[in-house]
């Protein structure tokens, strides 16, 4: 459990690489169960209940007692603080951290019980600081869909507010040349483009500007898809359904 706290933390900083994130991913957890027929978000609400999450060496919780239900279809803004406990509640969906207590819970079945690679297969995730590989533009947003044609990548980079970037754009290893911008809009094309029914996305328009904004929500909500969001940004908490406020606690600097 260390370990994948550990994992995680690197990965949400942005210090781990890309093949990391992949490898975080693809990885199965030994804490959790082999059941591969995982509840489909389509139809089926996601739960957590008093969820709390203590990182190992911190006296103060991550997150405590936080309760969330996820609707199919609905789109919710996740704000708070920063140190809430925002990418921790998506962490703890994904089932990169295990909470010390409470449940995530689909179809009367907790999260837990199921093989992570098959639950995961429910996500798409855009952590704050996603990572690339080394390619081109359009083989970093097909990893989305391996199958997708040129024009489907170019509607999915549409819709991420990518509009301008090239297919053929060159990427680096670490996403080097593009900005930290264009790789979250890569990013976002990437998840957009998965069939993913539930899409968790970690400030989907950090640093973009007011027009391109609204080109992605429009984006987002059109795409029909179960939509967990960390915002900040007045227009994108404006664009939920709903809104979800991560509670405010004493911020130790341990
Ligand atoms: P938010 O996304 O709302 O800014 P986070 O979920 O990233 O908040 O972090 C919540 C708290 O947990 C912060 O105090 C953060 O420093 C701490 N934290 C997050 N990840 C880890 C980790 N892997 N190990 C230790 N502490 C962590
Ligand atoms: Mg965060």
């Amino acid at each position: 459990l260390r370990q994948v706290g550990m994992q995680f933390h690197a990965s949400a900083d942005g210090v781990a690489a890309s093949e990391e994130v992949f490898r975080v991913l693809e990885t199965p957890l030994p804490a959790r169960g082999e059941r591969t027929d995982v509840p489909d978000l389509r139809v089926s609400p996601l739960y957590l209940y008093d969820v709390t999450v203590s990182y190992p060496g911190r006296d103060v919780p991550a997150l405590e007692g936080f309760d969330l239900e996820l609707r199919p279809g609905e789109v919710v803004a996740l704000t708070g603080p920063s140190g809430a406990g925002k990418s921790t509640a998506l962490a703890v969906l994904l089932g990169f951290v295990e909470p010390e207590r409470g449940v995530v819970v689909a179809a009367g079945s907790a999260a837990d019980e199921f093989d992570p690679v098959a639950w995961r297969r429910q996500f798409a995730w855009v952590p704050q600081r996603p990572g690339l590989r080394l390619g081109t533009v359009a083989d970093n947003v097909r990893l989305g869909r391996p199958d997708a044609s040129d024009d489907e990548v170019r509607l999915a980079l549409l819709a991420a507010g990518a509009a301008d970037l090239l297919l053929d754009k060159p990427v680096g290893e670490q996403g080097q040349q593009l900005s930290g911008g264009q790789q979250r809009r890569v990013a976002l094309a990437r998840a957009l483009l998965t069939d993913a029914p539930v899409l968790l996305l970690d400030e989907p328009t950090a640093g973009l500007d007011a027009d391109t904004e609204a080109s992605v929500i429009t984006g987002l909500r059109s795409s029909g898809r179960t939509v967990l969001m960390v915002a900040h940004r007045p227009a994108l908490i404006a664009a939920a359904d709903r809104t979800v406020t991560v509670g405010a606690r004493e911020l130790v600097n341990a």
